[in-house]
């Protein structure tokens, strides 16, 4: 019987929650624990009722002691992390004290510095090894699927590859000036820092936003993409073997740039705190709380998303180029789950991931990014759980 504590009760754990209570021969108990219990509740009114026993925990997750105290409770297997960032090492510290494998989406992020890095989760590598548990680390579409899709290229189609461009496009349209479709603070930190991309063992780094290319994607047309750092560009630039570049692009409207320049050049995206009436507060947070609440876009997203990938690299000698991709249909994802497709795409990923580690077939003592582990049972699962994916044999790199 497995017994499953979900961290977090917003747009991607509202996924995870409809997927786990579709595979109830996996997911017999999931408990769900959040800061703000009501939504946690909510979220057992909209999904319960069915063969998996849904609970609901009030948690402060950046507090150790009581992450261990609710684990010691519960009792749960594991723990899929979809709270934010900042919440992965005391989650991860947690796992560790009681003895828990450990599921993230997204890697840790100190809150004072826009930054993002594995190398504060790989430092727990020994920990986990040693503890006999599994940590799957990235377990979202981008990081999560992306690496899945370069694992599996490499087992089936190339000896080497050498190059790998990233595609991630967002042809959803959801009515408002504007929205973020996934958390806005992590969000506008990710895009309005420095890009970087892998070329030639080394690190390139850019101005935000300055590599912008037209990428014509199929089922959501041709768009403006953006060379961005992705956390997945880390990983894989070590776990592929034979890389030469490895970068990302996400596809952002001329309006999004637009109400982004301005909210940064009047100092709304900064994570500086200023004093307002007697109280300290980081203006992104103020921005936070009047944008539109990512999980509420689900009813009014019409459009498609593509992410995907594109290899070039050798076979048996031969140069061989593959692309392989998703398209999801926000519409199609709020009438199956109530959710838009960008939370979709990464608690989809999340729920599989969650069932390679309880049934054994992705589960190895230490921390490993998704790529460490055998591609084709999550190819399956990607089938079968609403996230097909689409194979291109002559595609092209961005030039
Ligand atoms: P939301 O902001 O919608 O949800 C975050 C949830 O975490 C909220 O319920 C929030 O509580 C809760 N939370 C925050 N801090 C704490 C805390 N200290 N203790 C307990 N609960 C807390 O974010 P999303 O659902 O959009 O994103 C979830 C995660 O998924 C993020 O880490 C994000 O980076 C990642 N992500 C990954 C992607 C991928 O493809 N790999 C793509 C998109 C997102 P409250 O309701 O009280 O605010």
């Amino acid at each position: 019987m497995s017994r499953v504590l979900i961290i977090g009760a917003g747009g991607v754990s509202g996924v995870v929650v409809a997927k786990c209570c579709q595979n109830p021969e996996v997911f017999e108990e999931i408990c769900i624990a959040s800061r703000t219990k009501s939504k946690c509740d909510d979220m057992k009114e909209r999904f319960g009722g069915g063969k998996t026993k849904i609970t609901t925990a009030q948690l402060d997750a950046d507090n150790v002691e009581e992450i261990v105290a609710l684990i010691n409770d519960y009792k749960p297997e594991m723990v899929i992390n979809v709270a934010l960032p900042y919440q992965d090492l005391t989650i991860m510290d947690a796992c560790l004290e009681t003895g828990v494998h450990y599921l993230d989406t997204a890697n840790y992020e100190p809150p004072e510095v826009p930054k993002f890095e594995y190398k504060w989760q790989w430092a727990y590598r020994e920990k986990f090894e040693k503890a006999g548990l599994t940590a799957i680390l990235g377990c979202g579409f981008d990081p999560g699927v992306t690496g899945v899709f370069s694992a599996y290229a490499l087992k089936h189609y190339f000896d080497e590859i050498h190059y790998i461009d990233i595609l991630d496009a967002n042809g959803g349209d959801h009515g408002y000036p504007f929205a973020t479709n996934f958390n806005p603070e992590i969000n506008i930190r990710e895009i309005t820092s420095n890009g970087r991309y892998w070329q030639e063992g080394e690190w390139v780094e850019t101005e935000p936003l300055e590599i912008k290319r037209v990428f014509d994607f199929d089922q959501v047309g041709e768009k403006d993409a953006y060379l961005l750092y992705h956390e997945e560009l880390e990983s894989l630039a070590m776990n592929m073997p034979g890389i030469k570049r490895i970068r990302f692009f996400m596809t952002f409207s001329q309006k999004y740039i637009t109400h982004l320049n301005v909210l940064q050049n009047v100092g709304m995206t900064s994570i500086e705190p200023i004093e307002i009436e007697g109280k300290m507060i980081q203006p992104i947070h103020f921005l936070k709380a009047v944008l539109p609440d990512p999980a509420s876009l689900g009813p009014r997203t019409v459009g498609k998303t593509n992410i995907g990938c594109i290899y070039q690299g050798v076979k048996d000698g031969k140069p061989v180029s593959y692309y392989v991709y998703n398209v999801c249909d926000h519409q199609a994802c709020y009438k199956e789950v109530g959710s838009q497709a960008i939370s979709y795409t990464t608690g989809v990923p999340a729920m599989i991931g969650a069932k390679m580690l309880i049934e054994g077939k992705w589960k190895k003592p230490g921390v490993y990014n998704v790529e460490e582990f055998d591609p084709d049972p999550f190819m399956e699962e990607l089938n079968k759980q609403g996230l097909p994916w689409h194979e291109n044999f002559n595609p092209t790199l961005v030039d």
